[in-house]
């Protein structure tokens, strides 16, 4: 086994779900994004504990990412996050993901290809109602639902739309979003109106779930509470991910001498450096340098100079008793969590666990002191 390598807590991301179920309640149902990987904690092994824990189906964002999940004998509904490319359809047509649609012409292909193939294929509108990525203009909903429902080489499955600020706390925010979901309830009506039946309505993402029952419909779509991050202070998830590695090398360093690239950093007395093999190659980004403190034997030490690529320093301070292999949490578990280190840097947590790299081996717990 590698020294560095990500901890998945399978089971404070049960917990997340749950918190999540009691949230919402029991009527809309839950499904899991596990798009870019499950946010970079492993797609398979996430959506098996989403499964066992009530999900209903799961959310990805590039065919690969559902036919991995089908390879898996995952077969649940895959919703597909975009619009389907020509190279996409034959695809989405044999693992069975259901694609949004906004525009006549995503119908028409999803129809040439179901009918080539000879399967039908599940679809869901996308509807615009502010957040301008993509979506048909509201007052167009109707006309495209018309469309599937006359296709019968099509399921006409959902009708959706997203939310660009519902985990802002701001008033005018909070306004923005009661605006998508009116013109969200308008334009699902007139589609019922017309004897159409809409299928699965659905548009919370995590703020809407924490904030917004109103958008909660017939399914919601949270993803980063369930990994643990909530983007609302005191909703109880906890973080899924924790980075862990171990010291590779000790060495002592005198007053003056410098450490890493670019000498950014000087030993203001005489000290110990630690070595770490985690670099901006495994996604500890490089502008961390200097910003961050780990957990050793449960104390926390600083890191110094510049990140490099493979490998990072940590000043463990004159008079030390740790040894060389003694493991060391970069973020997450009791050191500080992606999250924090998101804020550092001016971003969200989603960037931060989105950029571990492959190279970094994934383990799962799915009982604490139980690994697989
Ligand atoms: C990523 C995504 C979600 C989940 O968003 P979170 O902010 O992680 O809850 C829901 N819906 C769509 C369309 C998405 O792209």
């Amino acid at each position: 086994m590698r020294v560095t390598k990500l901890i998945i807590h399978l089971d404070k991301f049960r917990h997340n779900i749950k918190c999540v179920q009691e949230r919402v309640g029991t009527h809309p149902l839950l499904c899991v994004p596990v798009k870019a990987d499950a946010y970079g904690h492993g797609a398979v092994a996430i959506a098996n504990t989403a499964l066992s824990a009530g999900a209903a189906c799961f959310a990805i964002a590039r065919v690969e990412e559902g036919i991995q999940l089908r390879r898996a004998g995952i077969t649940a509904p895959i919703l597909f996050l975009s619009l389907a490319s020509p190279q996409d359809l034959r695809r989405i047509a044999i693992y069975r993901l259901s694609p949004f649609v906004a525009e006549h012409q995503d119908i028409s292909r999803l129809v040439y290809t179901a009918s080539n193939i000879g399967v039908k294929i599940s679809v869901h509108l996308k509807i615009d109602t502010g957040m301008g990525r993509i979506g048909c203009r509201p007052e167009d909903a109707l006309n495209l639902a018309r469309h599937i429902a006359n296709s019968p080489a099509l399921e006409y499955s959902g009708t959706a739309t997203h939310l660009a600020v519902s985990d802002s706390q701001d008033p005018s925010d909070i306004q923005y979003t009661n605006h998508q979901l009116s013109i969200f309830a308008d334009a699902v009506a007139a589609i019922r109106q017309a004897g159409i039946d809409p299928g699965i309505v659905h548009a919370a993402n995590s703020g809407a779930v924490i904030q917004h029952p109103a958008a909660y419909q017939d399914m919601v779509r949270p993803g980063i509470v369930l990994y643990g991050y909530s983007p609302i202070p005191g909703f109880p998830v906890e973080p899924v991910m924790e980075m862990c590695s171990a010291i590779i090398f000790i060495k002592k360093v005198r007053a003056g001498e410098s450490i890493s690239y670019g000498r950014t950093w000087t030993a203001p007395e005489d000290t110990q450096i630690a070595t770490i093999p985690v670099g901006y190659a495994d996604g500890l980004p490089r502008l961390l340098s200097g910003k961050h403190r780990v957990l050793i034997k449960k104390k926390f030490y600083p890191l110094v100079g510049r990140i490099c690529m493979d490998q990072c320093m940590v000043d463990l301070g004159p008079n030390t008793d740790i040894r060389r292999g003694e493991p060391v949490t970069i973020f997450g578990g009791d050191a500080d969590s992606a999250s924090v280190i998101a804020d550092t840097l001016g971003t969200i947590p989603y960037e931060i666990i989105c950029a571990i790299k492959k190279r970094v081996p994934r383990i799962c717990i799915k009982n604490e002191g139980i690994r697989s």
